[in-house]
C-alpha cells in the first residue's frame, strides 16, 4: 500500500520509510511536486498534525498522514510543547533552543519532560490520530553530538545516554516518534487496504 506524508523534510520520509518496512510505500510531498508551505498555526500537537494531514488530503484525495512532535518539560508547563522548532523566537535554532530552555529551568529542580508525538492519519472517510510518548529528563550539561533539536539535553529514564549520545538505531528503540509510528504501522496493517 501506498501512501504520502504530509512533510516537507525528505530525511524524515526516508527514515521512516525504514521504520515502516516492505509493504507500506511511503511517498514524501516533494517526490509529489507539492511546494505549498503549510503553516502550522495551531496551539497543539493534535491540532497541526491534523491541519498538516487535511491540507495534503484536500489536496491530492489520497491517504496520507502527518506528524508533529513537542518536548514538554514538566516544570515549565509542557513549554516548549507545539512551539519546540520555534522556542527562542523566529530566527533560533537547535543551540539557542537549548540554551533557553536551560536558561529557563535554572531555579528549578524538577527536570522531567517528556516528547510527544501526534500522528494523523487521513483517508476517505477516516481520521485516526496515533500518539508516541517517552519519559524522561533535561540534563543541565549537553551531551553527544547525534541527531537533532533538543537531543543533547534529553535522557530517557530507561537509559544512562542522552539522546545525542545514541546512534540513530538505539534512538529508534525508545523514541517518541517510533513509538507513534509503529502505532500507525499496526492500524495500517491491520485494515490492509486504504
Ligand atoms: P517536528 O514536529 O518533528 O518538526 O518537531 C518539532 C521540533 O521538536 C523540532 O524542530 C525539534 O526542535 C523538536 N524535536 C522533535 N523531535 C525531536 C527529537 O527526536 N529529538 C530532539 N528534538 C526533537
Amino acid at each position: 500500500m501506498k501512501l504520502i506524508f504530509a512533510t516537507a523534510n525528505d530525511n524524515k520520509a526516508i527514515e521512516l520509510q525504514k521504520l515502516m518496512g516492505d509493504t507500506i510505500e511511503i511517498e514524501s510531498l516533494k517526490s509529489l511536486g507539492f511546494t505549498k508551505d503549510i503553516v502550522e498555526s495551531e496551539d497543539s500537537l493534535e491540532g497541526n498534525s491534523l491541519l498538516k494531514a487535511d491540507s495534503v488530503f484536500n489536496h491530492f484525495n489520497r491517504a496520507c498522514f502527518a506528524d508533529d512532535t513537542g518536548l514538554e518539560v514538566e516544570a515549565l508547563d509542557g513549554a516548549p510543547g507545539v512551539y519546540s522548532a520555534r522556542y527562542a523566537g523566529p530566527t533560533c535554532d537547535s543551540e539557542k533552543n537549548m540554551t533557553l530552555l536551560l536558561r529557563n529551568l535554572s531555579n528549578t529542580e524538577n527536570l522531567k519532560a517528556r516528547f510527544r508525538t501526534v500522528i494523523t492519519f487521513k483517508s476517505k472517510g477516516i481520521t485516526k490520530q496515533f500518539e508516541g510518548i517517552i519519559d524522561g529528563t533535561i540534563v543541565l550539561e549537553k551531551r553527544g553530538s547525534k541527531g537533532f533539536g533538543y537531543d543533547p539535553i534529553f535522557k530517557p529514564n530507561s537509559s544512562d545516554l542522552t539522546f545525542g549520545e545514541m546512534t540513530l538505531e538505539q534512538k529508534n528503540e525508545f523514541s517518541h516518534r517510533a513509538r507513534a509510528f509503529a502505532k500507525l504501522k499496526g492500524y495500517l496493517l491491520a485494515i490492509d487496504s486504504i
